[in-house]
């Protein structure tokens, strides 16, 4: 069902923003609205987790979020990017970390970018990855705007759970988590094609791990984005595979938090999208209701007092208590 509603719910946005509207979470279309569909896919049957519930301190991640948009906007480039470069890396001391650093010919010439990726091992064959981009929209680079929701929440969510995972030998798969770099567009899409203007760190790592073999082992790709918004409300994004929505859901019914996931459909293109190209079973965890008709987005309003630690938390669970279920699916679905 194609809901029109929706569809100019998607277009007011971009109205909205209109002068910064790049699309950098570029809203294609949006297909339908109303109540969470439980299942899109073949059923899967889901086995029991009698285990404790996964833990999560959102006083802590909003802390994080706090810190990164202290440093101010931080686009492609600039010595606030670096230093917010430097604040991830100074939280992963002692994890085994991965540097993806390249220079991306970007439409507004050559910019140093770079992926930082975490490793915490597990005793079961495969790498589920979580991600989320850190950098500002660069058109944006001198305005007021920090990207609380957009690119900060999700990064201090991934610092949180890397707090979690740390110390512990994991009984399941190895989890990677991803902060990907060069995510906004350069120009506005009013100029340039968003796609062909974006996505430059993720797109080079997937490359690289497409190359050294590292792709095959990935069984999921999660990525988070713009997940702070206290008025949470996850969409069932189009590209996502729709098996990975079925055990987000289950994830979050278990914990009571169902009522937040899935009442919109969208489809983004979004940091996932290389994965989704290359094969990988991949969803996109994005809350694109950001304020009435989504105008904080990419706006100077984009800012901390929007967000909800709680909003974390059940992000941040939904996505740990996921993990444990593909832990125990066996195998897991065809992608
Ligand atoms: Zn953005």
């Amino acid at each position: 069902m194609r809901a029109s509603k929706s569809l100019s719910l998607i277009l007011s946005a971009c109205v909205a923003a209109l002068l910064a509207c790049d699309r950098g979470k570029d809203a294609v279309q949006s297909e339908s609205s109303h109540a969470p569909e439980a299942a899109v896919s073949s059923p899967i049957s889901f086995p029991a987790d009698n285990g404790p519930l996964p833990a999560f301190d959102a006083d802590r991640a909003m802390q994080y979020v706090k810190d990164i948009v202290r440093f101010g906007p931080r686009p492609l480039g600039s010595a606030n990017h670096k230093k917010v470069e430097e604040y991830i890396k100074s939280h992963l001391n002692g994890d085994q970390v991965e540097d993806d650093a390249f220079t991306a010919d970007t439409n507004l010439g050559k910019f140093p970018v770079h992926n930082i990726v975490a490793k915490f091992p597990g005793n079961r064959d495969g790498i589920i990855v979580f991600a989320s981009h850190y950098d500002t929209n660069y058109p944006l680079r001198n305005t007021s705007y920090v990207g609380a929701n957009d690119g900060a929440s999700s990064s201090a969510l991934l610092l949180e759970i890397a707090n979690q995972l740390r110390g512990k030998q994991r009984d399941g798969y190895s989890v990677w988590l991803v902060w990907d770099d060069a995510e906004e567009a350069m120009k506005p899409d009013t100029e340039v094609d968003f796609m062909s203007d974006s996505l430059y760190g993720i797109t080079h790592l997937a490359e690289k791990w497409q190359a050294d073999g590292t792709l095959k082992k990935v069984k999921a790709f999660m990525l988070a984005d713009m997940i702070g918004d206290a008025d949470l409300n996850i969409d069932r994004e189009s590209n996502s595979a729709p098996w990975l929505q079925n055990v987000i859901y289950e994830a979050a019914t278990r914990l009571g938090y169902q009522s937040h996931f899935f009442a919109q459909t969208l489809r983004m293109d979004d940091d996932h999208i290389p994965f989704v190209k290359r094969g990988v079973a991949s969803i996109d965890l994005i809350d694109f209701t950001y304020g009435y008709n989504n105008v904080f987005w990419h706006t100077s309003q984009d800012t901390v007092d929007k967000l909800s630690p709680q909003s974390l938390k059940i992000v941040g669970m939904v996505m740990l208590e996921s993990v444990r279920i593909l832990d125990k699916l066996d195998p897991l679905p065809p992608k």
